[in-house]
């Protein structure tokens, strides 16, 4: 199921609808908010709302077709330059107060708007309208998210099942994307981190050609994307019969991960999840190294940001989001479980990723 024209066109009203009294129109520039508020995915485009919610969106020549097939519901104007053209669209129009998207227009890109507000025109720092509406999925979405979380959890086995000593992180995470596009992914939702040994303790490790080993941990940390939405899970495992000390480091973060997930329900508020997190952690004795996760959905990480003084609202029906605890041990392994949860009807939190989560000595 596709988002109908008309879901965007709500979307869009529930922008305009949004718009605090001091401005009378939204320049969105960001690649995910101009595909959620029209459909159309290409790499360079522009949406203006106004306060009617009528919608304009810009791009160049190469991608009119394109744009008129994806957003067949919304006015598209060509530009060689599509956000300067828009704010040429917001002065004709009479905007006098036009909001932007600070977190995506440069400094340079922002001197070339000015030039086209003029005097006529007044740039103020739009609210981040789209993205609290993004934090909460539709149907369509969910469905989405839903299929790359299957596939995600699918392409771990597949590929866990051939493991043996001598593959390197490179192969694997090859073999990977492989498994989640012949399960019809149209690619990996990020670049994926698969850390054999000692390097399971780098949260954020990039796969070298580092040979698998037995004893060996294994942190796999990937997804699939599908329709533009992305799926988010980190599983470790272990080659060969696991060691009393990776039972218990990964006892311990999976005892905390299930905890977390039941503490994720409608009404809690993101930051204090992550305090949850923090305290069971230095309760363990571990420093806590990085939050304990993040909106997923157009983009890999979004709102809303389940970290310390996070600014997020309670969780609510329909919001996506990963929890992900993890312990380190520099030069020695770490252990991090993920899942990408939404919170459904009953108020309670799912994980869309469902698959084991057992130490699986392979
Ligand atoms: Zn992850
Ligand atoms: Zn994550």
């Amino acid at each position: 199921m596709s988002v109908a024209v008309a879901g965007f066109g709500v979307r869009r009203s529930s922008v305009a609808g949004g718009l605090p009294e001091d401005i009378d129109g939204l320049l969105v520039t960001a690649a995910e908010n101009v595909r959620y508020l029209t459909g159309f995915s290409g790499s360079h485009g522009a949406v203006l709302i106004d306060r009617g919610g009528s919608g304009i969106l810009a791009t160049d020549g190469r991608y009119l077709e394109r744009a008129a097939a994806e957003a067949p519901g919304v006015e598209c104007v060509e530009a060689r330059r599509a956000t300067p053209a828009l704010v040429e669209h917001a002065v004709t129009r009479g905007i006098a107060r036009l909001g932007y998207d600070a977190g995506s227009v440069t400094v340079e890109g922002f001197d070339v708007i000015a030039a086209a507000a003029g005097d006529a025109t007044t740039l103020v720092r739009g609210p981040r309208i789209v993205e609290a509406l993004r934090a909460v999925k539709d149907p369509a979405e969910l469905e989405a998210v839903s299929r790359a979380c299957e596939i995600t959890a699918a392409a771990f086995h597949a590929v866990i099942e051939g493991v043996g000593a001598g593959v390197t992180e490179r192969e694997l995470d090859w073999q990977l994307q492989a498994a989640m596009r012949a399960n019809g992914a149209q690619g990996p939702a990020f670049d994926a981190i698969v850390a054999f040994g000692p390097h399971s303790a780098i949260p954020h490790h990039e796969p070298t050609d580092r040979p698998l080993a037995r004893g060996d941990l294994m942190k796999f940390d990937f997804g699939a994307c599908v329709d533009g939405y992305r799926a988010d899970m980190t599983r470790t495992v272990v080659l060969g019969p696991a060691a009393d000390w990776q039972r218990e480091l990964h006892a311990q973060v999976a005892h905390l991960q299930a905890e977390l997930r039941r503490a994720a329900v409608a009404g809690t508020l993101p930051r204090d999840l992550d305090a949850a997190m923090r305290k069971g952690l230095t309760g363990l004795g571990h420093d806590p190294l990085h939050g304990l996760g993040h909106g997923v959905g157009l983009a890999i990480h979004e709102d809303p940001f389940l970290t310390e003084n996070s600014p997020a609202p309670p969780l609510e029906v329909g919001t996506v989001f990963t929890i992900e605890p993890g312990i380190y041990q520099p030069g020695r392994g770490g252990v991090r479980i993920e899942d990408t949860l939404v919170i459904t009807e009953s108020g309670e939190s799912s994980a869309l990723t469902e698959t084991t989560r057992a130490l699986l000595e392979v």
